[in-house]
């Protein structure tokens, strides 16, 4: 049993923030699209599924027939039945979720959405260049519901600049009224060449603040936890039951499938993955080359490391036995970083907002800033 990603790279534009791997369309090319993703799906094994997530990029752009297609023909032998017990997520943004296309999803076997709903402030949507507002955000989570997609999560993005004058308690109060049973929170990160970026060169916006960041992170694990919600990882809560089981398998090192520009496979030992521009991966598949751009295989030494790495984002954390040293150096503990109990050493928040130095001290023993 593995786990599917399916990679949607079509946007009708580039959030500020944004670097990943996207192809800006008007018209997203659908046709061609479904049929080089199940062209690249033809070469794989046969296998049946747990979880399959449709990661973007913005699959919602994808009309609901285009996706219904894809998934009756990557899982040939779910039935509906079956369809139930599989995590099937979608990612879409607030403004394409009309009351038809959430019926269509849910007809289709989606089970699960995420909303890229960002804030609840609408001058901090136009900002980021989103092209929804906080009430569309809402409706959406509406028509999820009366379409019977219960299992909703909303991404939020915290540590903006100050200019803003962003009111991130405000925003996590809204997204509780809304009860959805899943929240993912991504810092603001200013990646190269990106609108953002472009900015703080010229001086038109501030670079987002450390001290902020920090507060910020460690607001919502206190607001979250008097609302029930329980941080699994580092940038994920949810209400009990209902942790994203697809990206759990990504956490805990199981066998994962991509298909689409830009998506990664692993197969537990060798990492590939595919050409990151949707013209470049299209070309592949219509010369019938493969469309991986390349591969690693993790040695022991790097699955090791992957697996202290990972293990430290998720509330489970590691077993001290899989460390490199017989035991972490106190401070960590005295320090409120880390917390060593059942033989397993689990982060704290504060330690999830040092996570990489942590990964070092802890493996290459180098030393942390406070
Ligand atoms: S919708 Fe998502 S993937 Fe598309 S540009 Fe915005 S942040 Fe990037």
């Amino acid at each position: 049993m593995q786990h599917l990603y399916i990679h949607v790279p079509f946007c009708v534009r580039r959030c500020s923030y944004c670097d990943f791997s996207i192809a800006v369309r008007k018209r997203v090319p659908v046709q061609e699209y479904v049929d080089a993703v199940l062209t690249e799906a033809a070469a794989l094994p046969e296998g049946d599924f747990q979880t399959v997530y449709f990661g973007g990029g913005t699959p919602s752009l994808l009309p609901p027939d285009a996706i219904e297609r894809l998934l009756r023909e990557l899982l040939p032998r779910a039935t509906h039945d079956a369809l139930r017990t599989i995590e099937v997520t979608l990612e879409a943004n607030p403004e394409d979720v009309t009351p038809d296309h959430a019926k269509a999803w849910r007809a289709s076997g989606i089970n699960r959405v995420s909303l890229g709903a960002q804030s609840f402030d609408d001058t901090v949507l136009k900002w980021m260049h989103r092209s929804h507002d906080a009430a569309q955000t809402q409706r959406a989570v509406a028509a999820l519901r009366n379409a019977g997609i219960d299992n909703i999560s909303l991404d939020l993005i915290f540590g903006l600049p100050e200019e803003l004058h962003r009111n991130w308690e405000r925003d996590l109060d809204l997204a509780h009224a809304l009860r959805t049973t899943h929240l993912s929170l991504y810092g603001l990160t200013v990646e190269p060449r990106t609108p953002l970026d472009r900015w703080i060169s010229r001086g038109a916006t501030q670079r987002p603040d450390e001290e902020r960041y920090a507060g910020e992170y460690l607001l919502a694990h206190e607001r979250l936890s008097v609302f029930g919600y329980r941080f699994y990882e580092v940038s994920n809560a949810s209400l009990p039951g209902f942790r994203s089981r697809h990206n759990s398998a990504y956490w805990s090192g199981e066998p994962y499938v991509g298909l689409g520009p830009a998506a990664h496979s692993f197969d537990g030992t060798t990492r590939r993955w595919n050409l990151r521009a949707w013209e470049a991966y299209r070309r592949a598949i219509a010369a019938g080359r493969s469309p991986i751009e390349s591969e690693e295989r993790l040695t022991d030494e790097q699955s090791a490391l992957e697996r202290i790495y990972l293990g430290l984002r998720t509330a489970e954390g590691v077993a001290v036995a899989a460390l490199r040293r017989p035991s972490p150096p106190p401070y960590l503990a005295a320090q409120g970083w880390v917390e060593l109990r059942d033989g397993r050493l689990k982060c704290t928040p504060e330690g999830w907002l040092r996570l990489d130095s942590l990964v070092s001290e802890l493996t290459m023993q180098t030393e942390i800033r406070s």
